[in-house]
């Protein structure tokens, strides 16, 4: 067994040698070994690996020189595997480039062969190729693509079950390998060509945009922290294709999954290839359960879509008994009974636990569709709740077509603000109240929740008006949320949308930042719930 990360790997090689390549998955919540060998700031791509290899108890391995964590991580595990191998890599394809990369694998062979003590056989290796020959029908259908740094498999499998198009996966392992090798003398000679002509990868000094054709209706790129070339080439894509993208970053632990899930359905829901069950009655009562970090809401509506009742308390630790709670607590207030509920679109953080819902939706889908039933003059949506904040771009339909979220940190959240309460020692009403008159302009340098809160503490210290520093700690709530509009640009009319709505202190330091005002709702903490219950209704 011998373990491998790229898709320029002489695969076949291994598997004519009679040994069984392995594709080294990175993906651990914890690096500890890995930063016991390799510098913490190397990418979490490499550290993954190398704790995937510790783990696992692999001992051969071999890599392609793609970028320096690549190398280091071969100087790593030059002590620590029992057979390593490198292989150079040309960025180019050109009959240099062959002839490179064809000594490379001979190179390999001869390694190979010392190593395990076996001869290598040509004629294996031709068997191997002609099973994976090239079909060259081409099928053209709907598609959606994958790139960047490879995604968990766990991602790509919901992606795929999740949309009606076809899903291409261009990352470094993901493409199928196929041959189409003609022999013109020397087999290994053809093969090194084969191999770089597989799709090029953003390491191949070729102009990638070209993998973008009239049947993709969306890209999705993932970038992984620490690492600048998937960065660099987002860039370049966004500036070329015109179509759907998606940026998310990974860093191949768990911890934000749920997140990236989120971002992915709300894009393919976005781009209308999110696989949807269509609903067989619409009468009746139909229920949109918002499942939040902080609250959950459940709104009730008829057939008419009239708001019948809805329900908001706080989450607790306990996601799915609020959400119950909720619930009752709805048909309670409209009189009304589970047997009476037609049906029920789950929607939130906590949306997949909860398994009285017939259809699960993401909260960007769902604040849009709210918003626009309320309002149908708004075009940007700003949701603030207790530990994200996203903006959302509706057309002139109530469709959403763009969205940018921060979920990874509360900077700039109702959580910041329940904080900085504590630490001024004064109510959520109180710090909700409009500062308009102020003695002295207080700019909030860090939006880290942690280094805000020792700056308060800081000016407290100094003795200075705590209406001043009220107003300074919604002046950055307000930046942060304003800079989320500016980076999906700026467009009336603004609704605002969960609990930090209720904050008019907030409230008025957006509107004086976008020089507009902003619609508020009667009840800003229930448009999620409120467009889940639409699209319960509407089955769409
Ligand atoms: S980026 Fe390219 S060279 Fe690097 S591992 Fe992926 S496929 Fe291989
Ligand atoms: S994620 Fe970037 S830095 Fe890390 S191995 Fe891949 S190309 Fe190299």
């Amino acid at each position: 067994m011998i373990g491998y990360i790229c898709k320029y790997t002489p695969v076949e090689i291994i598997e004519a040698f009679g040994e069984e390549p392995v594709r080294l998955e990175s993906g651990y919540k914890s690096h500890e070994r890995a930063e016991a060998l390799i510098h913490s700031n190397m990418c979490s791509f490499a550290k993954g690996v190398l704790e995937n290899i510790i783990e696992n108890n692999i001992e051969e391995v071999i890599l392609t020189a793609c970028c320096d964590s690549i190398k280091r991580l071969y100087d790593v595990l030059k002590d620590k595997v029992k057979f390593i191998h490198l292989l150079d890599l040309p960025r180019k394809k050109d009959p240099l480039a062959i002839d490179l990369f064809y000594n490379e694998i001979i190179e390999f062979i001869e390694a190979y062969q010392a190593f395990k003590n076996k001869n290598f056989a040509e004629e294996n290796l031709l068997k191997i190729l002609e099973s994976k020959s090239f079909n060259k029908e081409k099928q053209s259908a709907e598609s959606i693509a994958i790139l960047g740094a490879r995604l968990k498999d766990d991602v790509i499998e919901k992606i795929t079950n999740s949309c009606t198009a076809k899903v291409i996966n261009f990352t470094c392992t993901g493409e199928e390998r196929v041959f189409n090798i003609e022999v013109k003398g020397n087999l290994l000679k053809s093969y090194a060509e084969s191999l770089l002509n597989l799709t090029p990868c953003m390491r191949m000094a070729e102009d990638r945009s070209k993998l973008i054709n009239k049947e993709l209706k969306g890209i999705i790129y993932n970038t992984i922290k620490f690492c600048d070339f998937y960065s660099y080439e987002y860039a370049e894509l966004k500036s070329k294709a015109d179509l759907p993208l998606l940026k998310i970053e990974t860093d191949y632990n768990d911890s934000n999954s749920g997140q990236i899930l989120t971002r992915i359905d709300a894009f393919l829901e976005s781009t209308g290839i999110k696989k949807i069950e269509k609903q067989k009655t619409k009468k009746g009562y139909f229920v949109g359960v918002d499942s939040g970090s902080t609250s959950t809401n459940v709104v009730i509506i008829d057939e008419n879509k009239n708001i019948i009742s809805y329900s908001i308390i706080p989450t607790g630790p306990k996601a799915l008994e609020s959400a119950f709670k909720a619930f009752e607590i709805a048909l309670k207030n409209a009189g009304l009974q589970e047997k009476d509920i037609t049906s029920i679109v789950a929607t939130g953080y906590g949306r997949v636990s909860i398994p009285f819902a017939d259809r699960i939706v993401t909260e960007i889908t769902c604040h849009g569709k709210g918003a626009f039933f309320i309002d149908n003059t708004v075009r940007t949506v700003i949701d603030i709740g207790g530990q994200d904040s996203k903006v959302i771009r509706l057309d002139d339909s109530g469709n959403v077509i763009d969205f940018v979220m921060n979920d990874k940190c509360s900077a700039g959240t109702g959580r910041f603000l329940e904080v900085m309460t504590r630490t001024l020692g004064i109510s959520i009403e109180e710090m909700a109240k409009v500062h308009k008159e102020v003695k002295e302009n207080i700019t909030i340098t860090s939006m880290c929740t942690v280094f805000a809160e020792s700056e308060v503490i800081s000016l407290i210290a100094q003795n200075k008006d705590q209406r001043d520093i009220i107003h300074a700690l919604n002046k950055a709530v307000a930046s942060k949320a304003v800079s989320l509009v500016d980076r999906i640009g700026r467009k009336g009319k603004y609704m605002m949308t969960g609990g930090v709505a209720k904050n008019q202190g907030v409230v008025y330091a957006i509107e004086s930042r976008l020089g507009e005002k902003l619609i508020i709702p009667f009840e800003p903490q229930i448009i999620g719930a409120l467009g889940a219950a639409l699209i319960s209704l509407e089955g769409k």
